[in-house]
């Protein structure tokens, strides 16, 4: 088994870090303060290619592997987790969904531009009762003249405030749950969409999060894939959303281990540095071994997905594994910066409001348990 990265996927891991680094950070305490959507890094960001990344290139994207998006989401969670949740909901939920699902004249209408950075993606599954039991779709879509009439409202749609296009999944058959629901492909400007809710959050703040009321009518050209088989791709789009979602986890987690350790060189207590102490040694020890077991896997899963493998499992075990190591490494730096990280304006501060989210959006840690778990008792 090889575990090296290719001189291709370690380029691009240097100019998403670079990029990070000069233009991503420089705006990640004014958007978590402000609460607004970052455009300008938006568009910044898909001058990179970031916006496409494993779109291929006939379709406008970078034609980049899946290795090289992870990397990519992990270097920009760094600097700030919003902007990387933000390029993963139009990369992973949308843009790839269209790539792999949509006919010639949606990808022309819709890929290309979201791929250039000229269109910006949502995904709208949740509902009021649809969260984790995400099949009880209670918008419903019905015949009407060439086309649907698509009534009901969606929460939490990430994006919303900008996106040029969103994905509606809605109930065409009543009662079938899974088996009964169409994947629509919706532009956010059509008459009937309401922007309602714009949520206030704890943490990756500036991601346009909106509910939507919907009374819309849309065509049978903007059925994505085929009828009644919605939540099929649904979940598709969520296996390589979950791997975006280890990574930037990863990247929250790595930049609560980098604030810890440079903290703790510096901050004297008793008369040496409070690094020379194993108290705060064993915290960063586990922290920076936890980060790298979840990483293994979140390069395992993205492996597998440029395998073209089905990958539910290890999506899944990737995003439960990243997610909580994140969130424990973000504990502890705010354990070992103690006041000076609890000081509201703190990256840590901020990395600890960022990170509890990793372990709620795209599934919860608990709906990834039940995967696993029904994966591995299939396989026993
Ligand atoms: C910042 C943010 C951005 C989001 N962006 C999007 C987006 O772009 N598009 C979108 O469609 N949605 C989005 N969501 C919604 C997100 O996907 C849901 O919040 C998530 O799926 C959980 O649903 P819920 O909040 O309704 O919790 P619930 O499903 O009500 O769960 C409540 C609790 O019960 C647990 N639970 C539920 N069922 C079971 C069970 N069978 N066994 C054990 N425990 C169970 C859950 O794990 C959780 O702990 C976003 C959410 C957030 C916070």
């Amino acid at each position: 088994m090889i575990l090296e990265l290719t001189s291709e996927q370690l380029a691009f891991q240097q100019q998403a870090e670079q990029f990070a680094r000069e233009i991503v950070a420089q705006r990640a305490a004014g958007i978590d303060k402000s609460g607004e959507f970052p455009s300008d890094v938006m568009h910044a960001a898909a001058s990179q290619g970031l916006l496409g990344v494993t779109i291929p290139k006939a379709w406008g994207g970078a034609g980049r592997d899946y290795v090289s998006y992870a990397l990519a989401i992990e270097a920009i969670a760094k600097a700030s987790a919003t902007v990387a949740v933000a390029l993963s909901v139009s990369n992973s939920l949308v843009a790839e969904l269209i790539a792999h699902a949509g006919r010639d004249q949606q990808r022309e209408r819709w890929l290309r531009k979201l791929a250039g950075g000229e269109a910006l993606g949502a995904f709208a599954l949740s509902e009021p009762d649809a969260g984790t039991d995400a099949a009880n779709q209670h918008t419903k879509a019905t015949r009407a003249g060439d086309g649907y009439r698509i009534t009901g409202r969606k929460v939490w749609v990430a994006n919303a405030e900008e996106a040029s296009v969103a994905i509606v999944f809605a109930r065409t058959r009543p009662g079938l749950r899974g088996q009964g629901i169409t994947a629509f492909l919706v532009p956010m400007d059509t008459p009937g969409i309401k922007r309602t809710a714009r949520a206030d959050s704890l943490g990756v703040r500036g991601l346009g999060c909106m509910d939507l009321d919907l009374d819309i009518a849309v065509t049978d050209q903007d059925v994505l894939g085929p009828v009644d088989q919605g939540f099929r791709l649904a979940m598709w789009a969520l296996q390589g959303g979950r791997v975006a979602i280890a990574a930037q986890a990863l990247g929250i987690g790595q930049a609560a281990l980098d604030e810890a350790i440079a903290y703790a060189k510096q901050r004297e207590q008793f008369g040496q540095p409070i690094a020379s102490y194993q108290a705060i040694q064993w915290m960063l020890a586990d922290m920076a071994t936890e980060l790298a077991a979840a990483r293994l896997l979140t390069l395992k899963a993205a492996a597998a997905k440029d395998r073209q493998e089905k990958s539910t499992l290890e999506a899944s075990m990737a995003k439960l594994a990243a997610s909580e190591a994140a969130h424990k490494a973000a504990d502890k730096a705010m354990q070992i910066l103690a006041s000076a990280g609890y000081r509201r304006g703190s990256v840590v501060e901020r990395l600890f409001r960022d990170v509890r989210a990793t372990e709620i959006y795209q599934g919860t840690s608990e709906a990834q348990r039940m995967i696993i778990a029904a994966n591995v008792l299939a396989n026993a």
